[in-house]
């Protein structure tokens, strides 16, 4: 089928098949399909008058919400570009986000941080209740109007104007600006609606950021785009997880292995089991997963664990595991159809089966580019297409691809490569080890392996027990030279654990 040409086709595609059909969820308030369409109307006309144009950026501070995706759909309808950022984040990141993107205005959607309505109090926001065409969507701060602002030409083909400006996680450095287009980001969202057969009896619980690509594309877009009701969570909670599985009828459930990993921890400690009666599809992506929290969590959901891969600068999505995969499957499936993937030497050389390098990438889901930043691009993002991931893969004779690692983390030491997620799939494996990290250090012309460690509350596990532990599992080069036991892993809004900063304490 052809893909629709903005984002915000996707409301009135949807009421017009079926206005009555609950589009969203959050506590308090519900909007069907055809409330969502006039909804989006209201607002394009709204952000209009506000003196939003075409080319412009809108700066949209968000938690997940009712709000946040009218405002987006709105923006998208004028051809303006929505810069989704994170309410979690700082004052300071804010305001450096807003620097570097030049926005026309900042809006604040409810349910803000103080950080964000410190940020809101800066812009000089008004804040009100927008109600739309009789339709409530909760409360929107709307800062001043940025007069300098320069808006960017708009494309002629819809389908090629950027749609979101998404900043990489930092995972590795500074945050990048990556322009996705509505085309990149309507792909990737039928394309996972079609491989998880999505349809409109599906609840899916939107809890992963909306702010972050995976939580637009393959969780909000992707229920958007089969007319199915995404049930809005602003922050995870174990509980909340709990309560909209057992009561909600949520059918698909899509986190982070941290996530998996708390609600599995909390079951266990509870010695309860899970009930949710509905749930069909339970999907895990934006950072490895431990085969043993895979397993366990497999017996604890009564369905497959499925892991995708994906990075902001694709849309998210690469690749996924499909519904019938196997659940001993330690891959991250295949690559979805459209989009093609080789395994590179260092010379750029096609490898064989098997073999490990780095992934390229190459279709319809490859960003733009990074905003202001052309040589950035340029070298992300070859004259024929191809991404490089930074990523290193193995792609095997039956066509999936397993992610070994990323190539900035590569710890070479005495000449043999440790790959941090098999340190850390090792140390996850011990009960009382919520999530850890492993990075490498300079010593002498040499690396050594040093792993930060987040144990359960209670446990009063010493690093000494854990380097036995991990003796019986890994082979001597892999193993830590030091494991340092800490409070709380450095993490961004998504719960992905931010390297750079654990660099900053070795
Ligand atoms: P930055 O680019 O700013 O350093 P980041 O790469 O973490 O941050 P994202 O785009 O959010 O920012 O994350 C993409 C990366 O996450 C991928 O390049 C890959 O390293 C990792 N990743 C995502 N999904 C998986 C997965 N299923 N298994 C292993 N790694 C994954
Ligand atoms: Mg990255």
């Amino acid at each position: 089928a052809e893909l629709p040409r903005r984002l915000s086709d996707l409301p009135a595609i949807a009421a017009a098949r079926n206005p009555d059909q609950c589009a969203l969820i959050e506590t308090g308030r519900r909007l069907s399909y055809g409330q969502l369409e006039l909804a989006v109307q209201a607002a394009a006309a709204r952000l209009r008058e506000l003196g939003l144009r075409g080319g412009d950026r809108l700066m949209i501070v968000n938690e997940n919400s009712i709000a946040l995706i009218v405002l987006l759909m709105a923006a998208a309808r004028l051809d303006a570009w929505a810069l989704l950022v994170n309410a979690r984040l700082s004052e300071a990141e804010m305001e450096a986000l807003r620097l570097h993107a030049g926005p026309r205005r900042v809006v604040y959607t409810a349910g803000c941080s103080s950080d964000a309505l410190a940020h809101a109090q800066r812009a000089g926001a008004e804040v009100s209740d927008w109600v739309m065409d009789g339709i409530d969507i909760g409360r929107v701060g709307v800062s001043a109007l940025n007069e300098e602002c320069e808006a960017e030409p708009v494309r002629e083909a819809a389908h090629e104007q950027c749609a979101a400006l998404i900043y990489t996680t930092g995972t590795t450095g500074a945050p990048k600006g990556v322009m996705l287009s509505h085309r990149n980001l309507l792909f990737v969202a039928a394309a996972s609606a079609t491989l998880r057969r999505v349809d409109g009896r599906d609840v899916v619980y939107s809890v992963l950021p909306i702010s972050h690509v995976y939580g637009l594309a393959s969780v909000c877009l992707c229920t958007l785009y089969a007319g199915a009701t995404l049930r809005l969570e602003p922050r995870f909670s174990v509980d909340a997880v709990l309560h909209a599985l057992a009561h909600e009828d949520v059918s698909i459930f899509q986190g982070v292995p941290a996530m998996h990993a708390r609600i599995l921890e909390t079951l266990a400690t509870r010695k309860a089991a899970l009930h949710a009666p509905r749930l069909r599809f339970v999907y895990s992506g934006g950072s490895p997963m431990d085969m043993d929290l895979k397993h366990r969590a497999e017996e604890v959901y009564g369905t497959s664990l499925h892991n995708g891969y994906g990075m902001t600068e694709t849309s998210p999505t690469v690749a996924q595991t499909p519904l019938d995969a196997p659940r001993s499957d330690t891959s991250v499936g295949y690559v979805i159809p459209g989009v093609e993937v080789q395994v590179a030497d260092a010379d750029g050389q096609a490898l064989p089966a098997g073999q490990v390098g780095e992934l390229w990438v190459r279709g319809p889901n490859i960003m733009l580019g990074y905003y202001r930043a052309p040589e950035l691009t340029a070298r992300a993002v070859d004259a024929e297409g191809w991404l490089r991931t930074g990523d290193l893969a193995r792609i095997d004779a039956d066509a999936s691809v397993s992610i070994v690692g990323r190539s900035k983390e590569l710890i070479i030491r005495s000449g043999f490569n440790v790959y941090p997620p098999e340190v850390e799939q090792a140390l996850n494996s011990h009960p009382e080890v919520v999530q850890s990290a492993v990075v490498g250090r300079a010593v002498a012309g040499n690396e050594e392996v040093v792993a930060f460690v987040e144990v359960t509350p209670s446990s009063t596990l010493a690093p000494q027990a854990l380097q036995d532990w991990v003796r019986a599992r890994l082979a001597p080069y892999k193993r830590p030279s030091e494991i340092r036991i800490i409070a709380a892993l450095p993490a961004a809004a998504t719960g992905k654990v931010l390297r750079h900063k654990l660099a900053q304490l070795l």
